[in-house]
């Protein structure tokens, strides 16, 4: 759906707006949660048929949580909306969204690859240290065949202000190495034309790459329709009774992604996220995140708490 164009020699460092990913607050440098693609990997090889093969936990392990429904959904989008406005920092990606991939000029230089190692290089830190990151990386190895090629202290010292270097330096020419051996060279574009279940089956493959950075890929940079689920939209869902006690992230990420409606998938994410960041009522648990000056009396979702 983007029209994302790949830049292998671009050495100009990556606009702040561009590199404005979410800060991961667990990181997914390990082997990734196998139940969560386990549907997917029997069609990893060709393009896979629809998910009719999914057993019905596999697609919601809540299913008899009736929340949220569209109408919620509907209702904090629109009243976040209101609060907020939509986040400047993902307006890029959200602009994007009825972009064609019809190959023409596009304002946004960043390839689908650039997007998968912004979003690895994000986690467990913060969007400035991993803008930094990022930008220092292309810095010293202008296109992704260097990066492949380099020793990995080298690659560490790049993105050491991201934090985990060796970790992720680890990840990053991992999949490197796994894309030019799978499809002959350093490009993901050919995502764009693959659905949600088949980024997710084939990004699998990719040792290191996890469902939550899968899902980001899939909603800023290959405009899907996916909803990722990260600390401020966990909270914020637990509090909302979108899901029931108890239910973890991997689920909950399930269970959102089949009861939120695709076409407020986007603006609902980028919202909670915000918002979750600023709300000292919705988040109790992200003191750290709390932004000074935010209005304790300001939140329009305190009455659609069950706790509340
Ligand atoms: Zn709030």
């Amino acid at each position: 759906m983007l029209a994302f164009l790949l830049i292998k020699s671009d050495p100009r460092p990556r606009s702040k707006k561009m590199q404005k990913l979410r800060k991961r607050k667990q990181s997914e440098l390990q082997p990734h949660n196998q139940a969560h693609f386990l549907s997917n990997k029997k069609s990893s090889a060709k393009r896979a048929p629809p998910i009719s093969g999914l057993s019905e936990v596999a697609k919601d392990p809540y299913p008899t949580h009736q929340w949220p429904t569209p109408d919620q959904c509907r209702a904090v989008r629109d009243d976040l909306l209101a609060l907020h406005g939509f986040p400047q920092e993902f307006a890029k990606y959200r602009r994007q969204k009825p972009t064609t991939d019809n190959g023409e000029e596009s304002e946004s230089k960043e390839s689908v690859l650039d997007g998968l190692v912004m979003t690895v290089l994000s986690q467990n830190t913060t969007e400035a240290n991993s803008q930094r990151a990022f930008a220092s990386l292309k810095s010293a190895f202008p296109t992704w065949e260097q990066v492949l090629n380099a020793d990995s202290k080298c690659i560490e010292d790049a993105i050491r202000c991201g934090g985990l270097a060796p970790k992720k330096a680890s990840c990053i020419k991992n999949t490197l190495r796994s894309l030019l051996e799978r499809k002959g060279k350093l490009c993901l574009e050919y995502l764009l034309d693959f659905s949600v279940d088949e980024v997710k089956a084939e990004l699998s493959c990719f040792k290191g790459i996890g469902p939550k950075t899968v899902a980001c890929v899939l909603m800023f940079h290959l405009q899907q329709d996916d909803f990722p689920v990260d600390t401020h939209v966990f909270e914020i869902a637990k509090a909302l009774g979108w899901l029931p006690a108890g239910a973890d992230r991997n689920k909950a990420y399930l269970h959102l992604n089949q009861r939120i409606p695709n076409e407020l998938k986007f603006d609902l994410n980028c919202l909670l996220y915000t918002h979750g960041k600023m709300c000292r009522k919705c988040i109790k648990k992200g003191g750290s995140q709390i932004k000074k000056g935010s209005s304790d009396d300001s939140c329009p979702l305190l009455h659609y708490c069950k706790s509340n």
